[in-house]
This record gives structure tokens, sequence and C-alpha cells, in this order.
């Protein structure tokens, strides 16, 4: 088996969304302003030199460039309430450290960027410790975390402060989920501009790194309740291994947050 987080999840996801008639807009890579607006100066050298070891991250050629686009797509998305669908991901990046697949974290720069009280929802079946590491403390932002108990990258326990993290067990299911998800929104209360989604599809069912037993439904259910918020909204594209249902899980998300009544242009 290859890298698992491979071109085919976005090639499927892109060819599924575009039979649908969604518009595309191709974003310009992030500026050092914006990459050193979350990462040390060193992180940014390291990974634009290719300057590292980490098995999940490996130094292909002009990594530096694709993470640099990723990030300005995630800031393009939080321009166009838009979805970024770039690869590689980044919530498992943090300040100083890449890892999970990530070298930049593209959604914690579109935040820093826009500058607004954010409500962070991670929908990715991992904890998202690079988003946490970036925002902990931060008055404006509140990071929630839904995520598979005792999994990759071994972080997300308990809830710190502005970061409110759910662990939950392999086969947690819709019902589970959902419940929890409107606890921990319920939980975060309502001072918020925006909300900023990392929209991991990882935990559909069938899905090899972080089940949560979710079908593929059910993230029209997740994108339902974040819609209620009634908050301006943006995605960006974290994990999911099972490339078939990238497109319809993606495109069920934008469909709940529409139907739920998340505003539909700013
Ligand atoms: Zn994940």
């Amino acid at each position: 088996m290859g890298h698992p987080e491979g071109p085919a999840r976005v090639r499927m996801l892109q060819d599924h969304l575009a039979r649908r008639g969604y518009p595309f807009v191709e974003p310009r890579p992030a500026t050092d302003e914006e990459l050193l607006s979350v990462h040390t100066p060193d992180h940014v050298r390291r990974v634009e030199s290719g300057d590292f070891r980490d098995p999940d991250c490996p130094p292909y050629p002009n990594i530096g460039f694709y993470a640099r686009l990723a990030a300005g797509g995630a800031v393009l998305a939080q321009q166009r309430r838009g979805f970024s669908i770039l690869r590689p991901p980044g919530h498992h990046a943090g300040p100083s450290f890449l890892g999970g697949f990530c070298y930049y974290n593209n959604l914690a720069i579109a935040v820093r960027r826009s500058g607004k009280r954010t409500l962070i929802v991670d929908i990715d079946g991992h904890h998202g410790n690079g988003t946490e590491a970036v925002f902990y403390g931060d008055p404006a932002v509140t990071y929630i975390s839904l995520h598979r108990i005792y999994n990759y990258p071994g972080t997300g326990h308990e809830s710190r402060g502005n970061c409110l993290n759910y662990p939950l067990p392999p086969r947690c299911g819709r019902a589970l989920y959902v419940e929890t998800l409107e606890q921990a929104l319920a939980a975060a209360g309502s001072a918020y501009d925006e909300l900023a989604i990392s929209a991991g599809f990882d935990t559909y069912r069938e899905d090899p790194l972080a089940s949560l037993g979710l079908d593929v439904d059910a993230f029209y259910d997740i994108g339902y309740v974040l819609g209620e918020r009634k908050l301006p909204a943006f995605a960006v594209l974290e994990g999911g291994y099972v490339p078939e249902i990238m497109g319809p899980a993606a495109d069920g998300l934008i469909h709940g947050l529409r139907d739920g009544g998340a505003p539909r242009e700013g």
C-alpha cells in the first residue's frame, strides 16, 4: 500500500464536486507573513528546504511550495466562505513542528489572518494537536475536537482552557457523535464572528485510520448542527482515506451547513 495521504483522495473529491456543479477558484501561495503568523521562522525554513525527518511527512520535491499553496487555499476559503480541498492537510502542524501528513497548519493560518473571533470545530477523526498548540490560551478562539480515543497523535484526552476535547470510542456511531457535537457547541458558547471547520472524513466507518463508525449521511447531520450556529463558515480539508466517499461526504457537509442556516454570502 502507498502513502494513505495521496492525490487520489482529492482527485475523486474534486471530480464529485465538479459533477455536482460547484465552482472552483485557484488560490495563491501563502505569503511569508501569513506563514509566520502561526509558525516559527525556523519551521518555515525547514519546510521550504526539506530539512526535516518524519516518516509521515516525506520531504517530497517542492513540498514547500505545495504546503504554501494549501495554506493559501485556506486563506481563500476564509475570504469566500468556501471549502479548501487542497492537500497536504494541516491540523497536526504546530508552531514549530510538523507531523501526521501536515507541514503548515492551513486552517490556523486562515484564522490568524482574519483576526476574527473564531469557533474552530475539528471533525477529523484525529485530535488536531497542531491547532491546539497554536491557539491554546488565545482568548479570541475556541477549539473543539471530536476524535477517536487512544489513537494518533496521542493527545486530546481532556479539555484544557479554550480547547474542548471529546475523545470517542471507535464504534461511536452517528447518534452519539451528533449528540456529543451538540454538547460541545453548547459548552463553547456564542461569542464568535466565524466558524472554521477542520473537515476530515476519516471518521467514516470503513476508514483505515480513525473510524468512528459514521455512515456517509452523518456528514449532512454534522453540517446541519454546525449550520444552526448561524455563523459565517468556511472549511478546510484534513484527512479521509477512503477516496470514494470524500465527494459525497463533503457535499453532505456543505448541504447540511446551508440547510442548518449558515449564512451563504457575506
Ligand atoms: Zn485524521
